[in-house]
C-alpha cells in the first residue's frame, strides 16, 4: 500500500524503504517498483493516414516487417495483467486498423487495467464507442490539428475533419472521457484558439499540446512545418489566456512544453513507463533510439529490470543529455539500437 515519503511529503512511495535515501545512493525511485505503472503500446506502425508531422513515420500499408501477431500480442497482454500494470495506452500508428485491437483492449479492460486509446478518429464510430464503454476507459484521445478542412487536411492529407468531429461526438455520446490533442505546425498554429473552443464544445475534459517533436517524418519536413519562435510565443500566450477563461471546464496539459524539458525532468525522476514498439521492442525514451528490451523474448519483469538499469547507464544518460542540448539530434530517434554493453536486441 502506498504511503507518503517522510523526506518529501508530496511524494508517495509504494514499497517500504525511503525513495529519497535510495536516490541519494544512486538509485532512482523506479527501482522500488516491481513493475511499470504505465505501458504505452504501439500496436502497429501502419496508419490510414500519413500526416506531415508524424513522429512514428506511419503511413498506409507500412507496418514493421516483424510486428507482433495476434498470439504474441495476447501473450504480452497476459504478461501485463500478470504484472498488475495499472494503466495501458493503446496507440500506433492507428490502433483501430489492427485486427486484434478489440481483443487486446477487452482482455486488458476486463482484467481491470485502465485504458487510454489514442486514435486519429477517422474510423472511430458509435459501434467502437459502444464496445469500449464497457471497459475501464480513462480516455479516448483524438487529434484535432485544425479547425477547417483546408488546414486540417494540409497537415493530415486525405483525412476528414468531419469524421474526426463525429468521432469526438461518438466518444461523448457513449459517456466516455474525451481528450483532444493538438500538434502545432506552421500550417495550423494560427487556428489554435478555434481548436481549443471546438474541443470544449465537443466536451473534451482535457486539451493536450506542446512543441512539435522533431522525430520521424516531422524531422524530415522540419523546415517546412516547424513553427517559428514568434508562432510559439503567440501560441503560448493563447494557451495561457484560454486556460484562464475555461480552466474549470477543460484541463490544459502543455507542461513541460518542449520534449527537452520533459527529458530534463526524467533525468531527475525517470518515468515508470515502458514504451513498447510494434515488434515488442521497448524504447528507453521517445527522443533517442536506444532499446532496452524485447518482449517477444523476455518477460515483462526482465524488460523492466533492463529499463531501470538503462536509467543508471552512463551511455544512455549521455545520449539523453545530448538530446536535451540539441533538438536536431532527435531526428535519429527512430533508428533503434541496443544499448552498448547491455547485449544486443535483434
Ligand atoms: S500522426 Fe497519428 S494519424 Fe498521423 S500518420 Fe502518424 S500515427 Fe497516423
Amino acid at each position: 500500500m502506498a504511503s507518503r515519503c517522510r523526506c518529501s511529503p508530496l511524494r508517495w512511495r509504494l514499497t517500504p524503504g525511503c525513495i529519497c535515501r535510495d536516490e541519494r545512493a544512486g538509485m532512482n525511485w523506479i527501482d522500488s517498483l516491481a513493475a511499470p505503472l504505465f505501458v504505452s503500446w504501439q500496436l502497429t506502425r501502419a496508419c490510414d493516414l500519413a500526416c506531415l508531422h508524424c513522429c512514428t513515420d506511419s503511413a498506409p500499408n507500412k507496418p514493421l516487417a516483424d510486428e507482433l501477431d495476434a498470439d504474441a500480442a495476447m501473450r504480452l497482454a497476459e504478461d501485463i495483467v500478470r504484472h498488475d500494470v495499472p494503466y495501458v495506452m493503446l496507440c500506433g500508428g492507428e490502433p483501430l486498423i489492427v485486427p486484434y485491437f478489440f481483443d487486446i483492449a477487452e482482455y486488458l479492460g476486463r482484467a481491470g487495467v485502465k485504458l487510454k486509446i489514442e486514435t486519429n478518429g477517422q474510423r472511430f464510430d458509435a459501434a467502437a464507442a459502444e464496445r469500449l464503454k464497457r471497459l475501464p476507459i480513462r480516455s479516448i484521445q483524438i487529434s484535432l490539428d485544425g479547425d477547417t478542412q483546408d488546414v486540417y487536411g494540409r497537415q493530415r492529407p486525405g483525412a476528414s475533419l468531419a469524421k474526426t468531429h463525429a468521432a469526438c461526438r461518438a466518444v461523448r455520446d457513449a459517456g466516455l472521457p474525451l481528450e483532444v490533442t493538438f500538434a502545432p505546425t506552421r500550417m495550423n498554429i494560427h487556428q489554435a484558439e478555434a481548436v481549443i473552443a471546438r474541443a470544449r464544445d465537443l466536451g473534451a475534459f482535457r486539451f493536450n499540446t506542446g512543441a512539435l517533436m522533431r522525430i520521424g517524418r516531422a524531422a524530415r519536413l522540419w523546415p517546412r512545418i516547424a513553427p517559428s519562435e514568434a508562432d510559439y510565443a503567440r501560441f503560448r500566450e493563447t494557451l495561457h489566456r484560454q486556460q484562464h477563461i475555461i480552466d474549470d471546464t477543460m484541463q490544459f496539459c502543455h507542461d513541460p512544453f518542449a520534449i527537452e524539458a520533459g527529458l530534463q525532468q526524467s533525468l531527475g525522476s525517470p518515468p515508470a513507463t515502458l514504451m513498447v514498439l510494434p515488434n515488442g521492442w521497448v524504447k528507453v525514451v521517445a527522443a533517442i533510439g536506444y532499446v532496452c528490451g524485447d518482449l517477444r523474448r523476455m518477460t515483462l519483469t526482465e524488460v523492466w529490470d533492463s529499463y531501470r538499469a538503462a536509467w543508471r547507464n552512463e551511455t544512455v544518460l549521455d545520449a539523453i543529455r545530448r538530446a536535451i542540448a540539441a533538438e536536431a539530434g532527435h531526428a535519429d530517434a527512430n533508428t533503434w539500437q541496443s544499448i552498448p554493453d547491455e547485449g544486443a536486441v535483434t
